[in-house]
């Protein structure tokens, strides 16, 4: 998987791609990652990437000369790539988009700033707007971060082992059972004696039970669109009962 962000912040990804799984990943070419400026696609001596609104108002809007020129050079050369805005008006992105991406060669991430990007961008260059949550923030760049250390999760081999994204919150539909490191007692709190006894069935059956008791605790809306298996259901009953 190759990610490339346009950005007029390339320097902001220096310390993301420098730490724990990210670095690693990028160690073991599990994935590729560049920040491209995107004012060295600007045309004028003083590479200018933004512009008053027309009709008015405060505020810039970011040029579509340097951005369409910016998305075009690096779709030449990530053949088979998304192209992905990031905005605040964009499709909620969730763990099944997360999964959507991560089957793609490759992304580029188009980062906004001040009042967003030129609308004329959205047309043709533009294969997905996405958008972390309602709320707005000043760049685009947390926000493909968040996209990028999401699906990178989800790559073969990026997290160590296999399965490890697999059995994540909401990979399934439910939030993901509590878990428990040493000391066995933490000020009067025991860890549930079943993940001590090396049961593996009944550590299985605990860890299940605490998925589903906790997604209908925290998460009651997940569980309206899952399809329960029967053990999920009978679980269910018991905790609504209780
Ligand atoms: N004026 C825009 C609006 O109200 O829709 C908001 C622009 S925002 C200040 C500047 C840039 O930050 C956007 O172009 C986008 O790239 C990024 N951004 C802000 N909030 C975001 C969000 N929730 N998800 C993804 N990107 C976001």
């Amino acid at each position: 998987m190759f990610f490339t962000v346009l950005t007029i912040f390339p320097e902001m990804f220096d310390p993301f791609w420098s730490h724990g799984i990210i670095r690693r990943a990028l160690e073991a070419k599990k994935i590729e990652a560049s920040a491209v400026n995107i004012r060295e696609f600007a045309e004028d001596r003083h590479q200018v990437t933004d512009d008053r609104p027309f009709g008015g108002g405060s505020g810039m809007v970011m040029k579509p000369e340097p951005l369409a020129a910016a998305i075009r050079a690096t779709s030449q050369t990530m053949q088979g790539a998304k192209a992905v805005l990031l905005t605040p008006q964009g499709r909620i992105f969730d763990q099944q988009m997360a999964r959507e991406l991560a089957s793609y060669e490759g992304l580029i991430l188009i980062c906004g700033r001040y009042e967003g990007v030129d609308e004329r961008i959205c047309h043709d260059l533009i294969d997905y707007e996405i958008s972390i949550g309602d709320y707005v923030l000043t760049g685009g760049e947390l926000a493909a971060m968040v996209l990028m250390d999401a699906v990178t999760r989800l790559i073969p081999g990026a997290l160590g082992g296999e399965d490890a994204a697999e059995k994540d919150s909401f990979s399934d539909g439910l939030l993901e059972h509590a878990h428990y490191t040493r000391p066995r007692i933490f000020e009067a709190q025991a860890v549930p004696e079943v993940l001590l006894s090396g049961h593996h069935q009944e550590i299985e059956n605990w860890r299940l039970e605490s998925s589903v008791m906790r997604t209908l605790l925290k998460r009651p809306d997940l569980l309206q669109n899952k399809d329960l298996t029967p053990q999920e259901s009978q679980i269910l009953k018991k905790w609504r009962q209780a």
